[in-house]
């Protein structure tokens, strides 16, 4: 990925793809205190936008305050970086990348005395979990790691260093023949994917983990929330187990890379039919229709690039 055409904005300027490098002595890459976001880009009925833009950009900078990390950009600068970005690379639909670290001057655990960078990069990206994954529905393991636990690593910012949790779950889970991980919090609570939110659904109700469990604050999650309350459908924050999943009639995980994605099977059992059921295609079908623009309500959550 590192050699090609295009654009990246890297602390302020746009540089060439090819050219945007750190030096191999950067804290962040020796001791992971960094943080990042996922964000796409739709070819709405509008043209091309945004979806939750501000939303992201608080989030970067809620996860920079929890890491002790001061942003030398506003939140303005950022959003305009990621507008930039697209438009720049001439990208109709987009999956955004901006992080934020802190630089090479010095190693030694305290970053004390170093400088905090920041980029954007965007390319093109299609269904995270497969298109196949989205019309019928994917195979999870629940992890044999716990997700962090809320005193550990903060589990409300967006660290690098969390990710190696998830990468170490989602390789298990991918050598194991699965599609994703699901992680159970340190009491044996279920938590989320490897980089999803998760949602169960029985009799009707949408259940989903509430965020004492260790989950990220998604905001796929959130819109998700929203939908629920304007399909009428009941939504419950709540601790949930393992075998309440396995009885589950549907499940489904949502993030921005991942969406809407249905989970078809749990630990080589299946969930309800098997396949992606009714509730959780209504939730995807208004999904889509927020993140491409066709429902005006949502209008002020797409930002025109
Ligand atoms: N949990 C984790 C661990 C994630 O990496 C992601 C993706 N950012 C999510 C949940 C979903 O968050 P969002 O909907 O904001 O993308």
């Amino acid at each position: 990925m590192a050699d090609r055409d295009g654009k990246i904005w890297f602390d302020g300027h746009l540089v060439d793809w090819r050219d945007a490098k750190i030096h191999v002595l950067t804290h962040t890459l020796h001791y992971g205190c960094g943080a990042f976001e996922g964000v796409r880009a739709y070819n709405t009925v509008n043209g091309t936008a945004i979806f939750r833009l501000q939303e992201h950009t608080q989030r970067l900078f809620n996860s920079a305050k929890i890491l002790r990390m001061q942003i030398p950009f506003t939140q303005d600068q950022v959003n305009d970086a990621q507008k930039e970005v697209v438009r720049t690379n001439q990208l109709k639909s987009a999956y955004l990348r901006p992080l934020t670290w802190i630089g090479s001057e010095k190693l030694g655990v305290s970053p004390k005395g170093n400088t905090i960078h920041l980029m954007v990069a965007a390319w093109e990206w299609g269904a995270y979990l497969g298109e196949e994954g989205l019309k019928r529905g994917i195979r999870v393991k629940t992890s044999s790691y716990s997700r962090h636990h809320v005193n550990i690593t903060m589990t409300q910012a967006k660290a690098v260093s969390n990710y190696s949790n998830s990468i170490l779950a989602n390789m298990e889970a991918l050598d194991d023949g699965y599609d994703e991980a699901l992680l159970l919090d340190t009491s044996g609570f279920v938590s989320e994917g490897a980089g999803e939110n998760v949602f169960v659904v029985k009799d009707g109700v949408v259940y989903t983990p509430d965020l004492s469990a260790g989950a990220l604050n998604g905001i796929t999650r959130n819109t998700v929330l929203h939908i629920c309350e304007d399909l009428g459908i009941q939504l419950v924050q709540k601790r949930i187990t393992r075998d309440e999943c396995y009885i589950a009639d549907e499940m489904f995980f949502t993030g921005t890379a991942a969406e809407v994605t249905p989970i078809r099977e749990l630990d080589r059992i299946q969930i309800g039919a098997g396949e992606r059921g009714p509730v959780t295609e209504k939730i995807q079908n208004a999904f889509f229709d927020i993140v491409n623009g066709r429902n005006p309500k949502y209008a002020h959550w797409l930002t025109k690039v």
